[in-house]
């Protein structure tokens, strides 16, 4: 049987997509690896309705509405490559070859960190990515930011103005040419030496410096890079923009690739991803694959080659 959808990714965003999907009900089956990007939190934030809920909690919810729909199915396992075009796409997957009208990529990103000891363990507790998602938590305590490049003084600008009167910067490289006076005017602590390794301590983490100082943080902010969680993504050929911490898919308002019939949604589409945006880039994807398959010429791929 060839599917009307096969959605890669049964997180945030693919599993919004088929609960659309179902609601016209078409087949799709949702391929999952069962790793969303924030598998490591023990709660999301930021979520209206769920703000402080794991992660986990809030997909079995969401995944319970999709299963609701006789026509929306689950394979639990992984997508390995895809071939073919629209009508008649070809996805080999750890269960046998599945054949599907349209396609929709929401199989996310995965973050590399700095390859610094005791870090990867921390992770979503006391090592965290963004102040909105996990700032509140650790407001007004001993904050520290593993700085690299311009975003490292923004970073540093948010944190002080707005969550601590106690931020380290610790630059990783050098920052740029003002960065000595701006931390001074932000009264953000600037310390020119690299993070050697950080050991959990309570709720936060001991950091030990090269020059063989350390100190404490509840929360230690960094961006990891990024690339496709999937790696047969890089083999599709799909235009690209590049974000601050890896490249994302170039997708049109209705989240078409640049390839017809393919769709993305999530943080694979986005420079800097979070919940909400991953379930609407769900909700438009789902629908306009939908609608794709009614009026084909009206979701052209995107052609759009901005850098
Ligand atoms: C540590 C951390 C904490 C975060 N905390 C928050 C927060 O508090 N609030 C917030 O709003 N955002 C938070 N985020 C961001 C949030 O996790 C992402 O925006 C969100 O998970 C994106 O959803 P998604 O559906 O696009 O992708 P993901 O959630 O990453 O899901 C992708 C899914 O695709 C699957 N997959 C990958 N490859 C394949 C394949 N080949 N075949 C089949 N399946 C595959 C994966 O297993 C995964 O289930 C956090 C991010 C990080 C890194």
């Amino acid at each position: 049987m060839t599917l009307d959808v096969a959605i890669v990714g049964g997180s945030f965003a693919g599993l919004t997509a088929a609960l659309q999907l179902g609601r016209a009900s078409r087949t799709v089956t949702v391929f999952d690896t069962g790793r969303p990007r924030n598998a490591a939190s023990p709660a999301a934030h930021g979520v209206p309705g769920w703000d402080g809920r794991p992660p986990f909690e809030i997909l079995a919810a969401i995944r319970k509405d999709a299963a609701a729909y006789p026509t929306v199915s689950f394979a639990d396992h992984a997508v390995t490559g895809l071939s073919g075009e629209a009508d008649a796409f070809r996805l080999t997957t750890a269960g046998g070859e599945v054949t599907a009208r349209r396609v929709i990529l929401a199989c996310g990103v995965t973050d590399r960190l700095p390859d610094i000891q005791g870090l990867a363990e921390g992770w979503g507790k006391w090592a965290l990515h963004c102040p909105y998602c996990h700032g509140y938590e650790v407001k007004g305590r001993p904050l520290a930011i593993l700085g690299k490049g311009p975003m490292a003084l923004h970073m540093a600008r948010m944190l002080r103005t707005d969550w601590s009167a106690d931020v380290t910067l610790i630059a990783q490289d050098d920052l740029g040419p003002d960065s000595e006076d701006e931390a001074r005017a932000l009264d953000v602590t600037l310390r020119r030496s690299h993070l050697v390794q950080a050991v959990a301590e309570g709720d936060g983490a001991q950091l030990t410096l090269a020059d063989g100082s350390d100190l404490f943080t509840a929360g230690l902010f960094l961006h990891g890079e990024t690339s496709f969680a999937a790696p047969f993504i890089a083999d599709l050929g799909l235009t690209t923009r590049p974000g601050p911490t890896g490249p994302y898919l170039a997708t049109s308002d209705f989240k078409v690739t640049s390839r017809a019939g393919i769709f993305a949604a999530g943080d694979i589409t986005r420079p800097a991803g979070v919940v909400t945006p991953a379930l609407a880039d769900g909700v438009i994807a789902g629908t306009a694959a939908h609608q794709s398959l009614l009026w084909p010429e009206r979701f052209p791929p995107n052609t759009e080659s901005r850098p």
